[in-house]
């Protein structure tokens, strides 16, 4: 059977050409689909539509934009399953991780669909007599949206639905390994009636694209989220053209447990926190910092139940784990588990790519466990973004919050105990943009900003009523009356 080509999306038009492949991780002779391989030029044109569409969608009405979100939100739905299982076969992570990944983006879609009837401007008491003084929300131009693969329908959404009913228009870019799920929602907005050029598509070579948009005229704004590298490049170039810029980079996410923890459900937490998605979630837990009096049988803890997970196939009823997204991030995370090896000696458990049987098709790996970490290891520092847990010791509380805090990132980070004073003192100063308290680092709700700190973000957050401070400006209005 051939495999199915989806093409860019540019100025309303589905636009063909050269391809590369999209293939299941799980399964790697299957093709999920050929993608339109872009070029600059492709780039350009997409964001010379985007801006000739800017004035007549900007000027809607934003509740008539919002109706359009909603009916993006309506076709999802009807797609529900298709979607998920599109995602399992193109990212790898498990089918009720991918059906809880649609929902929220259909949830995202709905949310700030309604926010096209607030939008809410200031109004405010002028000093001078008969002045009425407000401000209003005005959109900012052409955006240019680059995403990563490891959620591959809620970053584009998160990204996309503010950007639109703000009444801005867009250029999607999304990941190589995953585009398709991007895509998906953009074939939503074209069957919803998006005006042409509001929403425009180009798949391809992050380098050669992010380049052109970056440097594309029309573009006012650029959102990016991916690798720390990538960030600082594209902050660089975007900074020359005094773009607004938005980043969201890579994490080394600790979970801090204290001694006087719910010892079973921080042992759920962590190991969730650390493998479900492969440990390919920027939020994942790659720290665990465990309290002295309870580390020997918090780590035993830890072993035993990483050791029931089951990886596999994410299409097959049961599996815990997927595979990793690709060779390159497979061949990264056993690149650092032989660097953890030399550092903290052999792992308590896995380190071993997964092989035999079903496991040759695909790329899968043992969820990883090194215990001993100390701070100066590398695996204590880099992000490796697979299924590697480092487990820290901390003499106690303060110790734990320094190990925590003493590196350059700070996306999320996690605590788990009973005691209402280190909660406190936990959440004013861990350094991170997303805390949990005894719940997963992992896991967040789009109502509400998202983001990291340090080097893990740049600019405003994402989500919730924050992203419409990015995606929108103030119009102030003295008026005498
Ligand atoms: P990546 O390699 O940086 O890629 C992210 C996106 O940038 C992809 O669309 C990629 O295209 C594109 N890209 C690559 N080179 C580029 C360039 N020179 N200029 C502009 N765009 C370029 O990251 P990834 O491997 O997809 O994602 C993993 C990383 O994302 C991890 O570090 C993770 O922590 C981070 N992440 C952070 C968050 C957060 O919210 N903080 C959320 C999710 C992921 P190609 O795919 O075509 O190369």
């Amino acid at each position: 059977m051939s495999s199915p080509t989806f093409p860019n999306y540019i100025n309303g038009e589905w636009v063909a050409g050269p391809t590369f492949e999209n293939r299941n991780p799980a399964s790697i002779d299957e093709v999920v689909g050929l993608f339109v391989k872009g070029s600059a030029a492709d780039a350009d044109q997409a964001a010379e539509a985007a801006q000739a569409a800017f004035s007549p969608w900007s000027t809607l009405p934003a509740p008539a934009r919002g109706n359009y979100l909603f009916k993006v939100a309506e076709i999802l739905e009807r797609e529900f399953d298709q979607i998920a299982s599109e995602m399992t076969r193109e990212e790898g992570k498990t089918l009720p991780e991918a059906k809880g990944e649609v929902r929220r983006a259909i949830n995202i879609f709905r949310y700030y669909g309604g926010e096209g009837s607030r939008l809410p401007g200031l109004l405010v008491p002028s000093e001078r007599d008969r002045v009425h003084t407000f401000s209003i929300r005005k959109p900012i131009g052409v955006v240019g949206l680059i995403t990563p693969w490891n959620f591959p329908i809620a970053i584009p959404a998160w990204k996309l639905a503010p950007a639109l009913i703000c009444g801005n228009t867009v250029v999607i870019k999304p990941a190589s390994p995953a585009p398709l799920c991007a895509w998906r929602i953009v074939e939503a907005c074209h069957q919803a009636g998006i005006p042409k050029g509001v929403v425009n598509f180009v798949a391809g070579s992050g380098g050669e694209l992010g380049k052109a948009l970056v440097n594309a005229k029309p573009l006012k704004a650029i959102l990016f989220t991916g690798s720390t590298d990538v960030g600082h490049w594209l902050h660089a170039e975007a900074s020359k053209r005094m773009l607004r810029i938005q980043l969201e980079m890579g994490g080394k996410n600790p979970t801090i447990v204290l001694a006087d923890a719910d010892f079973n459900s921080a042992v759920e937490n962590v190991v969730n926190a650390a493998f479900f998605s492969t440990g390919q979630k920027c939020t994942a837990t790659s720290r665990a910092i465990v309290e002295d009096a309870i580390y020997e049988t918090f780590v035993a803890a830890l072993v035993e139940r990483t050791r029931k997970l089951k990886v596999g196939n994410g299409l097959e009823a049961g599996i815990d784990i997927g595979p990793a997204v690709d060779e390159a991030q497979l061949k990264t995370d056993l690149k650092y588990i032989e660097i953890g090896r030399k550092e903290a000696g052999e792992p308590r458990t896995g380190g071993h790519r997964l092989t035999g049987g079903a496991y040759d098709k695909g790329y899968f790996i043992e969820p990883t466990i090194f215990a001993d970490v100390t701070a100066d290891m590398t695996i204590a520092k880099e992000e490796i973004f697979g299924p590697v847990l480092s487990v820290m010791r901390a003499k106690d509380f303060e110790d734990a919050m320094r190990i925590a805090n003493n590196i350059p990132l700070g996306l999320s980070a996690s605590v788990q105990t009973t005691n209402l004073s280190r909660v406190f003192d936990f959440v004013y100063r861990a350094e991170a943009g997303l805390l949990t308290v005894n719940l997963p680092s992992a896991g967040v709700e789009y109502q509400l900003p998202f983001g990291g700190t340090k080097e893990s973000s740049f600019g405003s957050k994402e989500q919730g009523p924050a992203a419409l401070e990015f995606y929108s400006d103030y119009k102030t209005i003295y008026l005498k009356y």
